[in-house]
């Protein structure tokens, strides 16, 4: 019988995370009511994706986690650098040694800039390095619904703050009303400035919308990506390019787009040899982290210990600055 992984060996584990939104409203909220700021409505944190179909159930989901509802006033340099810093924190609390963390919320960016926005983020990404040794990216996030102008906008500054430590451009949102090749001039943009492409895709769609993220967006790492068990080509093609899929099972789960962990594509792609990862996605909104993930693929799908590691280096090697990812783990290992 296959030693038993526990939650503290897994916690051990030093640990790279490639998928993880800012989540900016919802840590704007946790620092408010921390800080017992006024005028704050009561948060109401997730509510039934059973009540909603597709794309929408997410868009709900997140939008009833984190809506509105807070002051435009937050959205200020300090409190941006802040929640940076405590996603930082507690990612290097999980033994977490590198991440990159995505944003690309309209609010922050219309009040604050995307390079202000993106600069406040350096500032708490800077601390955390120098508190915890954590190393970490910024993926500026595309959302579809805002159109091929807005986007390839977005792109070109992206592009520009480099400096600031974006690693790379990931396009969100409807995949099914919006597809790829709208923004196939905003990635180009981000290529030739020699970002990493990652695209969420084969989530609520299939297998084609995965193959053209690769064929029509140039993506080396696909968001999510779990359907493309569905397309044995597929599968036998993401193996021998070493495309990178950023799983985040307990998103999938709690969106309802798998029935329960065990019945969870990662471990067929795992074995077919496909650079999988773990990811948490969004864990103050999903309350996961990125141990708690590894600790039920492994209770839930029989990954050991060994398996695990790999999934790390197989993240390490995948990062959009793959050197700082394999330095921080090279470190944590001594
Ligand atoms: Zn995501």
């Amino acid at each position: 019988m296959a030693q038993e992984v526990t939650r503290e060996s897994v916690h051990a584990l030093p640990k790279a995370e490639l998928h993880v939104h800012l989540e900016t409203s919802l840590r704007l909220r946790r620092l408010a009511q921390e800080l017992h700021a006024p005028s704050l409505v009561e948060p109401y944190l997730v509510s039934d994706p059973k009540r909603h179909v597709g794309y929408d159930r997410l868009r709900r989901l997140r939008y009833l986690g984190r809506a509105g509802k807070i002051p435009d006033t937050l959205y200020t340099h300090r409190n941006v650098a802040q929640i940076t810093y405590e996603l930082l924190r507690e990612a290097a609390q999980d033994n977490v040694r590198y991440v990159e963390i995505r944003v690309g919320g309209r609010r922050g960016f219309a009040l604050l800039g995307i390079r202000g926005m993106l600069e406040a983020m350096a500032e708490g990404r800077a601390r955390a390095r120098e508190e915890f040794g954590i190393r970490c990216g910024f993926l500026v996030t595309l959302v579809r619904e805002r159109g091929p102008e807005h986007a390839l906008e977005v792109a070109e500054i992206a592009a520009s703050c480099v400096d600031c430590g974006v690693v790379g451009l990931d396009l969100a949102g409807d995949e099914e009303n919006f597809p790829p090749a709208l923004f196939a001039r905003a990635c180009e943009v981000a290529r030739e400035a020699g970002l990493g492409i990652t695209v969420h895709a084969g989530e609520f769609s299939g297998p084609a919308s995965v193959w053209t993220a690769i064929y029509q967006l140039g993506a080396r790492r696909i968001g999510h990506g779990f359907r493309a068990v569905e397309d044995p080509e597929l599968v036998a093609y993401l193996r021998e390019h070493r495309i990178t899929l950023e799983v985040c099972p307990t998103s999938n789960v709690r969106l309802g787009l798998v029935p329960g962990w065990k019945e969870h594509p990662l471990r067929a792609l795992y074995d077919a040899g496909v650079r999988v990862t773990l990811n948490s996605d969004d864990p103050l909104l999903l309350r996961t982290s990125l141990t708690w993930e590894m600790h039920c693929a492994a209770r839930e799908l029989n990954f050991t210990l060994d398996d695990l590691r790999t999934m790390v280096r197989y993240a390490a090697e995948g990062a959009f600055d793959a050197r700082a990812a394999t330095e921080a783990l090279a470190v944590a290992a001594g």
